[in-house]
């Protein structure tokens, strides 16, 4: 078999600094028979060693090259593919439990998050290696230049921790940029249940819609001043100012003054 060239458009950038991989197995803690599932396996860099201490793993991977590849490794039999693009991957298609792992292709890294966000009932954690400035978005607390929609919006789903710091030259090709690993575990209702959550998640959106603006300009047409501050949130604020607990707060107040 040639040797694999690196596709850029899969996002393909693929680990080799043993010490690295070491660290991403051991933060997964895989024990024999949980269900893990991993994110684009490449040529296997974390792919093989969970094999050596699962029973069975599962991978979604998109090219087909890679796939012929890992059908040649030994522990092939372990593997159970799914050939296609993880956007359109049914999670709660593998029943149980599931450990979520990946070194993710950053160009569909948002969206991917999203999407395991509605799973997240069905998971027990997730580790990814991401770009460490999405990885920053993604543990960022208010008031900071990181604060953002991606915030609010996993912090609702997820307890997250930066774990990895990861230098291009881990990586081959090298990305132009750095990486970090981060654990994701749910917790529900950790900031609060929104009552309707396609509410909830229109409103952060909204709210971070230019942001620069105040959130009374933001929000105009959603919540009006006194909405705002019965959810303890000041007209002059911007989104960046809000705790995420305050978004569900204003939320669920918006929905039951409607109902009411
Ligand atoms: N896990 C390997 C490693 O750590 O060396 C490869 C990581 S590489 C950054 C991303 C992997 O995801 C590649 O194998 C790529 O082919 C795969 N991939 C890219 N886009 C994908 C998609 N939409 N669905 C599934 N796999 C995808």
């Amino acid at each position: 078999m040639q040797p694999h060239r690196a596709r850029k458009r899969f996002g393909q950038n693929f680990l080799q600094d043993t010490r690295i991989i070491a660290d991403i197995v051991h933060a997964v803690r895989p024990a024999e028979n949980d269900v893990v599932i991993e994110i684009g396996p490449g040529l296997a860099a974390i792919t093989a060693p969970l094999c050596a201490k699962l029973n069975r793993l599962h991978v979604c991977e998109i090219d087909r090259d890679i796939i012929a590849y890992l059908k040649q490794q030994p522990f092939a039999d372990k593997l159970e593919i799914y050939e296609g693009d993880v956007l359109q991957f049914d999670f709660r298609s593998i029943s149980g439990s599931k450990k979520i792992v990946g070194n993710l292709p950053y160009n569909i890294s948002t969206p991917l998050l999203f999407k395991l966000s509605e799973v997240a009932d069905e998971v027990i954690d997730m580790h990814f290696m991401l770009q460490k400035e999405v990885v920053e978005r993604m543990v960022a607390l208010p008031e900071s230049n990181d604060y953002g929609r991606l915030s609010v919006m996993l912090q609702y789903f997820f307890e997250m921790e930066m774990l990895i710091d990861v230098p291009p030259e881990s990586f081959d090709p090298a990305p132009k940029v750095n990486s970090a690993v981060v654990r994701m575990i749910p917790q529900k209702g950790r900031i609060g249940t929104a009552e309707d959550f396609c509410h909830f998640a229109g409103l952060v959106k909204q709210a971070f819609h230019q942001r620069r603006k105040t959130l009374r300009n933001n929000l105009k047409g959603w919540a009006n001043d006194d909405d705002l501050q019965a959810a303890g949130i000041s007209p002059q604020q911007r989104a960046e100012a809000v705790a995420p607990e305050k978004y569900v707060l204003l939320s669920n107040y918006l929905i039951r003054k409607q109902k009411d």
